[in-house]
């Protein structure tokens, strides 16, 4: 090290305390970068590798970006995953003696963008903390450009961090370094750009400091504990006050609907399976929202359905008045559309980074929030009433903006134009003085014309050689000789200055100077006045950003015709004429066919759904799934009539996402989901499986399927859709009280396939396996052959099972008319499963012999 130069060591040891990032190192007006990042940096960024004398023998890789469009590349490195540390010169190059000192201002990381287009605007950005201590795992995430910070804290378990994990989609991950492989293993199939970080330092004096002893002795400890190491990241990589984290919110993961990640994915909840957009989502469709505010909120809502029956009706109490009230609804989004993003303004503005313009969009956007209450205080529902009630429309804050900030003030916050006049007596002063002194350059200009008899001349500016008077080649003749002091030759013209010209523009530029100084000097004043109100800001925030989920539901209910659900404590779910809403909303040419479902603790709690590929069985299932939590989100629904009970968990196992689990087998995958949806599942819970039981060999799978039915209907007894092209299964509603079969209805004509899309009772006889082979084009003699093998496998195996294998008791001993030996469930999966094979063996001996 000693070889390399001064400034080469002191940029040495910068690095070494952001070695996981790029170090941005400021020289002049460029930030560098050298060695091992400026050889990565140059690739990443499609920017030159060039080189620089260090010191050493070698020439040090180096390349570079110019500060004014930094943020540009920052953001491009922090899309890839990267993080970026800022090193500034902190002190004035003419004040120092030797290298000018410099630091890390700030470590911009994916998960602590404040601006630019990483950050989407209508979607959190979320940065989240896990810890582990004494069997307890806790969880706190962040956005830092809101202000939003969430905890909460259960028993350790695998599954509880995936399922929380999952709600927030993080692009940052903190903490314990085991949970962090962990994390990472579970989101690499999902192929979204994470960034981990191992962290363990955080003070729990941080976090007191930041929210206040009052909330912070209210915490539980292991949350107490992941918040200070959230805090301690933020420090380190933030460098400067948090001003917007004013708020934890601190919940229990059982006031919500769980919904684990491959549900939230299957059910495309908010984004779809195969392109991962939002366009084709649940959230896609119901997305009315005017504000970013209320669009990230409703996708809040939709990852965290309730499970409180009042908080529920609330909702539904507001959405009714709105649905109803075409004029309220429209109204209020006419005043919504005026308003911008309120969160992330105030974010901006206590952070340090806003600037005249986030003024102004926020002052515009306060001009509106009366409007919005004054329909909300008169309008017929209590809720949004409440909300009305409990707005502060913040107008000093308004007012304050409007007596200080110029109406349309310029993008930088230091070159002046950002004060109004008026505003502050010395900046008047200055003001004045700047403009006589631009007075008086004119007049100069014109006695020079006068004196001098050019025409021509001109008095212009530059930053360089400050003001000079400007006489082109031809008229140089005629200017006297003594006076004018040449400064600069250009091809046609030469430029002077003359004594009184110095000495006045001396006077000028120091009033700029002083003007743009002290303009800025008000505006932070200004700034920093309102971010102290910025509680009362992000309140109201939350308020208006309500409003506008609830008009929103409206509008989609209005559109889509959907109903108020009636919730209930109890199990029933009956739905009259449901419809899967995203699926509807994308029929072209045809219309969507309705389906009723009655899921009763005295009747069917579940079905047993059999019929061809493409009837119309995922998509009736997901529509059940999906009734269910936007009921429980506090939205209407699409059916003629809804009684929907509160539903604590949904399980699903759906196919479509089996290819984005890269490396497992599909089977491996169904297998371990079944077994942790029998160790979780109650009986307040939803379960959706889809071809159950594929993925093994046919007499397997069906053993499987069977034992795995059972088992939901003796042990879980929870409500339950199950599709399966084992119309084998039928059997079952013999034996299990409270399943139906059911089927899609198809309509045959010759060897066509007619589909209706209604659901019926009974049984599909065949599963249409060869009909498909048919549809996909497989030559006729294969088709000929293959309804004959399976003519034969029929026969024998009604011979050799006579409606299915016996079926025992269940350990409770409630199932009623049941005979046969007392053996477990695996026996008599393996029963079953020699059975099958011997019907298959005598339908193959039987064909044979023919
Ligand atoms: P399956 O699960 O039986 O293979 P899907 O549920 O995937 O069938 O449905 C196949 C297609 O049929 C869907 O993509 C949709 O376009 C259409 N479809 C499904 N249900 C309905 C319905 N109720 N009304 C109209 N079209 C439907």
């Amino acid at each position: 090290m000693a070889t390399y130069t001064p400034m080469i060591q002191q940029y040495l040891s910068v690095k070494a305390q952001a070695q996981d990032a790029f170090l941005f190192f400021r020289l002049g007006d460029f930030y560098e970068m050298f060695f091992d990042d400026a050889l990565l940096a140059s690739k990443e960024l499609e920017i030159t590798l060039t080189g620089r004398d260090g010191g050493a023998e070698e020439r040090i890789p180096m390349c570079g970006v110019p500060y004014h469009s930094a943020d540009t590349y920052i953001n491009r490195l922090i899309e890839k995953g990267y993080k970026v540390a800022i090193c500034e010169q902190v002190e004035d190059p003419a004040a120092a003696k030797g290298v000018v000192r410099r630091e890390i201002v700030r470590v911009v990381t994916p998960g602590t963008v404040m601006e630019g287009k990483t950050l989407g605007e209508r979607v959190n950005n979320y940065i989240l903390c896990v810890t582990e201590r004494n069997g307890l795992m806790a969880l706190a995430t962040c956005d830092l450009s809101t202000g939003e910070l969430y905890v909460t804290s259960a028993p350790s378990s695998e599954e509880w961090l995936r399922d929380e994990v999952g709600l927030y989609d993080p692009s940052e991950v903190i903490g314990d370094e085991a949970l962090l492989a962990y994390i990472r293993e579970q989101a690499a199939p999902l192929g979204k750009t994470v960034v981990y970080t191992p962290w363990s330092k955080g003070k729990d004096e941080d976090g007191r400091k930041q929210f206040g002893e009052a909330v912070w002795i209210r915490l539980e400890s292991e949350r107490r504990d992941c918040i200070a190491l959230l805090v301690g990241y933020l420090g380190e990589t933030q460098k400067r006050s948090l001003g917007q984290l004013t708020k934890i919110s601190s919940y229990e993961p059982e006031q919500y609907m769980i919904l684990d990640p491959f549900t939230r994915r299957n059910l495309e909840l908010v984004e779809t399976v195969r392109e991962r957009s939002k366009k084709g989502s649940l959230l896609w469709l119901l997305d009315k929202t005017e504000t970013s505010m209320g669009a990230r909120l409703l996708r809040r809502w939709i990852d965290k359905p309730l499970l409180q029956r009042s908080r529920i009706e609330e909702r539904l109490e507001a959405v009714e008045a709105l649905y109803n009230g075409f004029i309220l609804r429209e109204d209020l989004r006419l005043s919504l559309l005026e308003i911008y993003d309120l969160e992330r303004l105030t974010g901006r503005i206590a952070y340090g980074s806003a600037n005249g313009r986030d003024m102004i969009a926020l002052k515009s956007s306060l001009r509106q929030v009366p409007a919005i209450k004054d329909l909300c205080a008169s309008s017929p529902s209590s809720t949004l009433r409440a909300l009305a009630e409990s707005m502060d429309t913040c107008a000093d804050l308004a007012e304050m903006i409007e007596a200080a900030i110029a109406d349309e003030p310029p993008v930088s916050v230091r070159d002046g134009g950002i004060i109004k006049g008026g505003y502050h007596a010395r900046l008047d002063e200055l003001r004045e003085a700047g403009s006589n002194g631009k007075r008086w350059i004119a007049e100069l200009e014109a006695a020079e014309r006068r004196a001098t008899g050019i025409k021509s001349l001109k008095i212009g500016y530059n930053k360089v050689f400050g003001y000079y008077i400007e006489v082109t080649k031809a008229n140089l003749p005629s200017l006297p000789e003594g006076r004018y002091e040449r400064k600069q030759t250009l091809a046609n013209a030469e430029r002077f200055v003359t004594p009184e010209l110095k000495e006045k523009e001396t006077l000028i530029l120091e009033a700029e100077e002083q003007m743009a100084d002290l303009e800025y000097r008000l505006f932070n004043e200004l700034r920093e006045r309102i971010a102290g109100e910025i509680q009362r800001l992000q309140h109201l925030a939350e308020k208006i950003a309500e409003v506008d989920v609830l008009r929103s539901l409206a509008a989609i209910a209005s559109e889509g015709g959907f109903v108020k659900p009636v919730l209930s404590d109890g199990f029933d779910l009956v739905v009259e004429q449901g419809r899967h809403p995203v699926v509807e909303s994308v029929m072209k040419d045809t219309s969507f066919i309705s389906n009723g479902t009655d899921l009763k603790k005295d009747g069917a709690s579940i079905l047993l759904i059999t019929g061809p590929n493409m009837a119309g069985k995922s998509t009736y299932m997901r529509q059940v799934a999906l009734i269910s939590i936007l009921a429980q989100i506090g939205s209407f629904v699409p059916a003629a009539k809804a009684e929907i009970p509160l539903v604590d968990r949904i399980f699903t196992r759906i196919g479509a996402a089996d290819d984005l689990i890269g490396g497992q087998s599909t089977f491996m995958v169904e297998m371990a989901d079944i077994q942790v949806m029998t160790e979780k599942a109650t009986a307040k819970s939803l379960i959706i499986i889809d071809e159950l039981g594929r993925g093994t060999s046919t007499s397997e799978g069906m053993a499987i399927a069977q034992a795995v039915i059972e088992y939901v209907h003796d042990h879980i007894g929870c409500k339950a859709l199950v599709s399966t092209h084992f119309h084998e299964l039928a059997h079952l509603e013999n034996s299990l009280s409270g399943l139906r079969n059911y089927r899609m209805a198809v309509q045959e004509s010759g060897d066509k396939v007619h589909f209706l899309r209604k659901l019926i009772p009974g049984a599909a006889d065949t599963s249409y396996g060869i009909y498909c082979a048919r549809l996909a084009g497989l030559p006729e003699g294969i088709i000929d052959r293959a309804y004959g093998l399976l003519q034969g496998f029929e026969q024998a195996a009604s011979a050799v099972t006579a409606g299915g294998p016996p079926r025992e008791p269940a350990e409770s001993g409630a199932a009623e008319g049941d005979s046969g030996s007392a053996v477990d469930g695996a026996d008599r999966a393996q029963a079953f499963a020699a059975g099958e094979s011997a019907a298959v063996a005598a339908g193959i001996a039987a064909k044979e012999a023919a």
